[in-house]
């Protein structure tokens, strides 16, 4: 298979952990007998360096034409970098904002794993954390409160805010196929997200999604209120395969399942529209204080690449390939700085920099 990806390194550790998801690649292409073609493209800071703006419309044509982007990370140190002199609207992250608009990325996908090698990273208690969890939250990403009108008014002398949040079926529909699709390739099981108990927005949610849920027929289906939600993540997160939100409620869990992994270094994600396409990038930042010194975590983005070959290509045998390297070569030991025992017993860890780390994840494709 020709796999065409648009590729943008971006800014800070970008450019190192993107190489080493590419050496990755490269290898699962070879061992599988695929192709891969890259367009590199510029965005954020690395943009606004050479064209004055983080995201040029040609950019976005080129990334449009590609099957999927995988892109490192965009950003730098706000305090002292020359980009955040600039109007908000020319920095480096109005360009990340732009992308995910232009190609209408509507589905958010970030996993949370806690793999039983870190497990000491894992803030939970020791019976929880022994059971291991591997959930994905999906997230709305282009609806709901943080899209809807908003003002603030003074009335009789009081300050007022108002803000709304709307959601029609269509945008409902549209994200309940992707969570039961992506559950059908995972454990089979979606629990959906809401506040029925309060919320129209959220009743609405609730049918449209039971509706979806007829068409597939293979996966379970519970419901589950944003609240309990919230207490089940740190009491039982084994429990969840696909949590399927609406978008405020998915940007509040899914920040509270990435920390219970408790290693930043690790969470890849992917932002889908309604076709195969997807943009994969880690979910932490550029790292300016570490970058260009061989000392970034490449595998969040390694895992983004993963979940590429997953959702955009079909290439399941591929993905399965990544993701157990990784399970492979932390087994082994081997730790990047960020995921290294804290002042704990290092007994049988081996610290690797970020090469190295994507030279052995590389050679464990086989
Ligand atoms: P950050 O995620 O870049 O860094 C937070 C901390 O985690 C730092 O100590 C960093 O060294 C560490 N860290 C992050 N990724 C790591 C990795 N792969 N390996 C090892 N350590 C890692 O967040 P920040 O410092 O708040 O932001 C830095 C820049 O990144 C800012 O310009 C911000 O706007 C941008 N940012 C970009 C994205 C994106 O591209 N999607 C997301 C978040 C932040």
């Amino acid at each position: 298979m020709r796999l065409n990806i648009a590729c943008i390194p971006g800014d800070g550790i970008g450019p190192e952990i993107v190489a080493e998801a590419k050496k990755v690649l490269a290898k699962t292409a070879s061992v599988f007998g695929h192709e891969i073609v890259y367009e590199d493209l510029l965005m954020g800071g690395a943009s606004i360096d050479v064209h004055g703006i983080p995201l040029t419309d040609e950019t976005v044509a080129k990334a449009r034409a590609a099957d999927a982007v995988l892109m490192g990370s965009i950003g730098g140190n706000t305090t002292t970098s020359p980009w955040y002199q600039l109007p908000p609207e020319k920095r480096p992250e109005a360009g990340l904002l732009k992308i995910r608009k232009e190609l209408n990325l509507f589905a958010n996908l970030r996993p949370a794993v806690l793999y039983g090698e870190l497990a000491d990273a894992c803030p939970l208690k020791k019976e929880i954390s022994d059971a291991g969890f591997d959930m994905l939250i999906m997230r709305e990403l282009t609806g709901g409160l943080y899209f809807g009108e908003r003002r603030t008014v003074e009335e009789n002398g009081v300050r007022k805010a108002i803000d709304t949040l709307i959601y029609d079926e269509n945008e409902i529909r549209r994200i309940a196929i992707k969570g039961f699709e992506i559950a059908k390739k995972r454990r089979g099981k979606v629990t959906s997200v809401d506040k029925a108990n309060v919320l129209d927005s959220s009743r609405l949610w609730r049918k449209v999604v039971e509706e979806v849920a007829a068409d597939y027929p293979g996966v379970t289906l519970e419901h589950m209120l944003v609240d309990n939600c919230a207490m089940q993540l740190v009491k039982d997160p084994a429990q969840f395969d696909v949590i399927l939100t609406e978008n405020m409620f998915g940007d509040i869990l899914s920040d509270e399942a990435s920390m219970v992994t408790g290693s930043i270094g690790m969470l890849a994600s992917a932002s889908l529209n309604d076709t195969k396409f997807g943009l994969y990038e880690p979910s932490h930042g550029s790292a300016p204080d570490i970058a260009g010194k061989d000392m970034a975590n490449p595998i969040a983005t390694i895992l983004s690449a993963a979940m590429m070959l997953r959702y955009s290509f079909d290439l399941d045998a591929e993905a399965d390939a990544v993701e157990q390297a990784v399970k492979t070569i932390l087994n082994r030991g081997y730790r990047t700085a960020d995921i290294m025992p804290k002042g704990g017993d290092v007994t049988g860890c081996t610290l690797v920099g970020c090469r190295q780390m994507g030279d052995l994840l590389a050679d464990e494709i086989k």
